[in-house]
């Protein structure tokens, strides 16, 4: 392994982001799917996104092979990566807590589905998203390398691109004016202020 202070401390946030999917991912197991929009979109952008971000750290920390990408850091970044990651680990837990069984990993909603509204959910629609971005950019200051660090961020920007707009039209279908009230009255990954999102 490639012992630095930054990639120790990645490795580590890891193994609890992975902990905690997996924890939850066991929770919601025995849902019934009324709704599965799993689509040819949906699987490309999860091919996409889930083996790049899950394995080229694991490469880049265990193997030389993409040694020919490695940079240095300072590190006030690998400071700033790591105090981003912690936040991002936190939001990530409360996000998969207040959805309990209403999260899965897709596009799906379960038979006796609610519409969450409280805790992280109370003022913007999409925490989890939110803390994927901050995750993806942590990676990118903590680990001293072009392609493992930075892989995440641009494919994870065109899943939230592309998923987004998707889950909420298949949430107003399935909840109607509830989602849309809701909608209005929160941002997106920021809370609203005033009219802006
Ligand atoms: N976009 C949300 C949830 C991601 S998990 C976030 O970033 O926090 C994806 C699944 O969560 C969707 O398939 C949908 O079924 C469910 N979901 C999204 N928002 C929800 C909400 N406010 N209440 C209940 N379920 C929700």
């Amino acid at each position: 392994m490639r012992v630095q202070p930054g990639n120790a401390v990645f490795l580590v946030g890891f193994i609890v982001y992975l902990g905690i999917r997996g924890a939850f991912k066991r929770r919601s197991e025995g849902n019934v799917k009324v709704v599965r929009r799993v689509d040819t979109v949906e699987k490309i952008l999860m091919a996409i996104v889930i083996p790049g971000g899950l394995l080229l750290p694991l490469v880049y920390l265990f193997t030389p092979w993409l040694g020919f990408a490695d940079y240095r850091l300072p590190a006030v970044a690998h400071w700033a990566g790591g105090m981003l990651m912690v936040v991002a680990l936190w939001l990530f837990y409360r996000s998969h807590a207040d959805l309990g069984k209403n999260w899965s990993v897709s596009l799906e909603v379960r038979e006796g589905h609610e519409l969450v509204r409280h805790g992280v959910y109370k003022r913007v629609r999409h925490p989890m998203y939110g803390s994927i971005w901050l995750w993806c950019i942590a990676q990118g200051l903590l680990l001293d390398n072009w392609l493992a660090g930075w892989y995440s961020l641009p494919t994870f920007a065109l899943m939230y691109f592309v998923r987004v707009p998707r889950e909420e039209q298949m949430m107003c279908e399935f909840f109607g004016e509830e989602y849309r009230n809701y909608s209005r009255e929160t941002g997106r990954v920021l809370p609203r202020i005033g009219d802006a999102r």
